[in-house]
């Protein structure tokens, strides 16, 4: 399982696809990709191989932000309708994750009784919550940071709003996730082995911070809003 995501000028389809192709090493039962452009944002999702994920993609849909999944099911079984990404219930905002949400039954009863849930997954939740609490007038930054203080678990996440284009809100716990620096654009991957295609600087993600990630920048936040500042490395991998 992995995570991808880009953010820049260039179309993302082909950079996640690869992407997720460096990661399938990892295992994976289903693979999906989001794209957003001006006109919003648009979800590939299969269940088998990325060569059927990328069958599956409208080369028409051209978006340069863009998050990208291959799925190892643990809640819900693998089909196209457990893959990633998933999406809130007015489509709004749209999420990949990686790990095992462990209150998800409780947290799910608790704030979405009145949710119409669209999948078996325990990562829909996620998704869920952070859209009821925008509903309720946080903003995003805020409903995704209140959002992560209610799980336990493990996660790699990564949220696109349709409503703030060109931004990708990245969070992890125990899963592996960090983001990459390039010089007209940024990305994230649950390994660096998936971006050394585009870069080969890097910077570290630690558990319980939230990070924005633009075109331009990456800021990475404790869940309290408080800026970090971390300076990135040099991967030094074989291709
Ligand atoms: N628990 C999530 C699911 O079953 C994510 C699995 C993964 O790490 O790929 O869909």
């Amino acid at each position: 399982c992995g995570i991808v995501g880009y953010i820049g000028d260039l179309d993302s389809k082909e950079i996640l696809l690869k992407g997720l192709e460096k990661l399938e090493y990892r295992g994976y039962d289903s693979a999906g990709i989001a794209v957003q452009n001006e006109e919003g944002i648009t979800v590939f999702k299969e269940k088998g191989r990325i060569a059927d994920l990328r069958d599956a993609v409208d080369p028409a849909i051209i978006g340069s932000t863009g998050i990208g999944h291959t799925r190892w099911a643990t809640h819900g079984v693998p089909n196209q309708q457990n893959a990633h990404p998933h999406q809130s219930a007015s489509g709004r905002f749209t999420l990949v994750h990686n790990g095992v949400i462990e209150n998800y039954h409780r947290l799910q009863k608790e704030y979405l009784s009145d949710v119409q849930m669209k999948s078996d997954t325990d990562t829909e939740v996620i998704v869920q919550l952070v859209e009821k609490f925008a509903n309720d007038g946080l903003t995003t930054a805020e409903a995704f940071r209140k959002t992560l203080k209610l799980l336990h678990g493990s996660y790699a996440l990564a949220l696109l709003d349709a409503q703030e284009e060109g931004t990708i809100f990245v969070a992890k716990n125990k899963s592996p996730l960090l983001a990459g620096l390039g010089p007209d654009f940024n990305v994230v991957a649950s390994d660096a082995m998936a971006m050394l295609q585009v870069t080969d600087q890097f910077v570290e993600l630690h558990d319980q911070e939230m990070v924005i990630v633009t075109k331009d920048s990456v800021e990475i936040q404790t869940l309290d809003g408080e800026v970090i500042n971390r300076a990135p490395y040099t991967a030094e991998l074989d291709m």
